[in-house]
């Protein structure tokens, strides 16, 4: 794809999401594979039959989408059902990752991908690799915050997902993301223009 594709990923509340609005109200296309993931599992998702044929129907709530807490609860105790539910959507979020890069008329896309560095497979359609990155302290507050969670649950999340130090190694970029929301936007505009520059020399 000669499209000049920016992956982008950082722990828990690193604040991920909130950097690609702002780089999407900057004019740049955002591809998130999480909001995929969840529009595939919604009701009437395209993932939501395969999943009742592996799972059965506890799994599935009564409008028909993935019910993700007893989902997330399983997995969690059960290494070989993750997987199964892996294989299951892993091909079909790609699917829609590739299909959604080449509708993008956007001079650059950013793809959101929370398992970049565990989900080696898109590393190959990256230009560049940008890592949003913060104090572990306020990691924690504003993922418990955003997602009504327990400080204790984020921290679990955070211990099973990629140590930063590993993150960081694959950065070529990092947005340090320990400021407020007026830091952050003028960091995002320095990054888009330079990923405007990148874009027009490569195509
Ligand atoms: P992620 O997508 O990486 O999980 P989010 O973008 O959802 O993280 O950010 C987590 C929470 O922290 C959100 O509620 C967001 O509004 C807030 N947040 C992110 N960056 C900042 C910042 N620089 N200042 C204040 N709050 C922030």
């Amino acid at each position: 794809m000669s499209k000049f594709i920016v992956g982008v990923t950082g722990g828990i509340g690193s604040g991920k999401s909130t950097v690609a609005e702002l780089f999407a109200k900057l004019g740049a296309g955002v591809v998130d594979t999480d909001a995929i993931s969840r529009q595939l599992t919604s009701p009437g998702g395209a993932a939501i039959p395969a999943i009742r044929d592996k799972f059965g129907e506890a799994f599935i709530n009564e409008d028909g989408s993935l019910n993700r807490t007893v989902m997330r609860d399983y997995v969690f105790n059960h290494p070989p059902a993750r997987k199964q539910l892996e294989r299951i959507m892993h091909a079909m979020i790609r699917d829609a990752v590739h299909a959604a890069l080449e509708a993008a008329t956007q001079p650059y896309v950013l793809l959101v991908v929370p398992l970049l560095i565990e989900v080696g497979s898109y590393r190959p359609l990256l230009s560049r690799v940008l890592v949003v990155d913060c104090e572990e302290e306020l990691q924690v507050q504003r993922a418990a915050a955003r997602r009504d969670m327990t400080p204790e649950a984020v921290k679990a999340i955070m211990a099973a997902q990629t140590d930063r130090k590993t993150r960081l190694r694959v950065a070529d970029d990092v947005i340090e993301n320990n400021g407020d929301l007026t830091s952050l936007e003028s960091v995002v505009r320095s990054l888009d223009r330079q990923y405007r520059a990148m874009a027009s020399g490569a195509n």
